[in-house]
């Protein structure tokens, strides 16, 4: 096993800085107005170049226009003024404790009722080998997430948090989505505040961004009537952020929402970062039908995949990186999506439950090789840099990883 020579930075401690918020200045020659053939996108270029921020309206153009290209060269020029031509992947471990859930999300196929074919819920002791393995492998992150589970209580998941921080302290531990700890302050009668001071103390390092899914209340009403609302996720993230707790969002698409809901929901998102930053990065999730109460619906395309990658680049002017989750997209999209406003591929995972294409038969083993996500990202020209959960440069050598204290530009 590698020696770990990093030094742990306290969770919280590092707040995202004013520059990553702000829109960024373009590089003028990364954006040809006169190349635009869609009129309608030529304003909205020459917003982008005086970081005038997108309407609502701005948005909606971005969805119907034909001029793909343009799309994409308006998004990269954004992508590219911020990040250069650094592309960012981690090394990390998805745990997923348990799919036994109170909720019956129709769009979920990861959830089970007890006692219900292929429920299962992990120990805590297999929780900690799984660690250990993934720290064996040089993992920098555990991502940590499960159903609404009917009967652990509250002290379970901060017990398993302290053993995990005392048996891999170098490990960043980023655990629950938001109705998870809303869950949480409802089976021990804590506030949400009280959560996440006490899983902080426990050792939460940030907040994945699940379970955002769509901000409106006809979708929410028929496809996760039962689940948190918006104004209650968006509460528990503006919460955590006031905390120090970084957080990332996520919006799940192509499934009953319109494309009005969807730029509606960015800017939900823009406007909370704007008020209680902590936002790092936006992972707009692919919807896939297949073994949901929903498999009846085809899903997005490729290029509703594109649009929906490249227009979060633009909408959401104060976030600083725009992930492709290769799990939703394919990792031959993914690579795609680095030259329209993508940054982050995320990481190796290895283990995924919640998401199993062909109905639920596809191989929960989902893992990337680092080589490989540096291949697609050289071979789409551009620098791989691996990052901690924080956006940190991770260095390597034969006895172990470090975090780098230079800008990702310098890589
Ligand atoms: S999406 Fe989450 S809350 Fe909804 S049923 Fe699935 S596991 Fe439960």
């Amino acid at each position: 096993m590698p020696t770990l020579i990093q030094t742990p930075t306290a969770p919280g401690t590092a707040l995202i800085p004013a520059g990553e918020l702000s829109a960024p200045d373009i590089d003028p020659a990364a954006v040809k107005v006169n190349a635009i053939r869609d009129p309608l996108l030529q304003p909205i270029a020459e917003k982008i170049m005086r970081r005038e921020r997108l309407f609502a309206e701005d948005g909606m153009a971005l969805f119907n226009t034909r001029d793909i290209h343009s799309l994409g060269m308006l998004a990269q020029a954004v992508r590219l003024a911020r990040h250069g031509r650094v592309a960012y992947y981690n090394v990390n471990r998805h745990i997923n404790y348990s799919n036994i859930c109170t909720l019956s999300c129709k769009f979920c196929e990861f959830q089970r009722k007890r006692g219900e074919a292929g429920a299962y819920e992990y120990s805590a002791e297999q929780i900690f080998e799984i660690a250990d393995h993934a720290a064996d492998a040089g993992a920098t992150e555990l991502h940590i997430v499960g159903g609404l589970h009917p009967w652990l209580p509250f002290n379970w998941y901060t017990s398993l948090l302290e053993h995990l921080r005392r048996r891999h302290p170098q490990l960043h531990l980023k655990c629950f989505t938001a109705i998870e700890i809303d869950h949480f302050a409802r089976i021990s009668r804590l506030s949400v505040r009280e959560v996440l001071v006490a899983l902080k103390e426990a050792g939460l390092g940030s907040m994945p961004g699940g379970g955002a899914e769509v901000f409106d209340d006809r979708v929410h009403d028929a496809v996760f009537k039962g689940k948190l609302r918006s104004d209650g996720w968006l509460q528990i993230h503006q919460t955590a952020h006031e905390l120090g707790i970084r957080t990332n969002a996520t919006i799940l698409y192509g499934h009953v929402e319109t494309r009005r809901e969807r730029i509606d929901h960015l800017i939900k998102l823009r406007e909370l970062q704007d008020r209680a930053p902590g936002f790092q990065c936006i992972i707009p999730l692919s919807f896939v039908p297949d073994g949901s109460d929903l498999a009846h619906l085809p899903g997005p395309t490729g290029l509703e995949d594109i649009k929906m990658l490249a227009i979060s680049r633009l909408m959401l002017d104060n976030f600083p990186h725009v992930k492709a989750f290769w799990i939703m997209q394919t990792m031959k999209l993914s690579q795609v999506s680095l030259n329209f406003g993508v940054d982050d591929l995320d990481g190796t995972v290895v283990w995924y439950d919640i998401t199993k294409r062909e109905g639920g038969l596809g191989n929960q083993r989902q893992e990337q090789t680092v080589d490989n996500i540096r291949r697609l990202i050289v071979e789409a020209g551009y620098i791989p840099v691996e990052r901690d959960t924080l956006y940190r440069r991770i260095e390597r050598d034969a006895s172990g990883w470090r975090v780098v204290n230079s800008t990702p530009h310098d890589a």
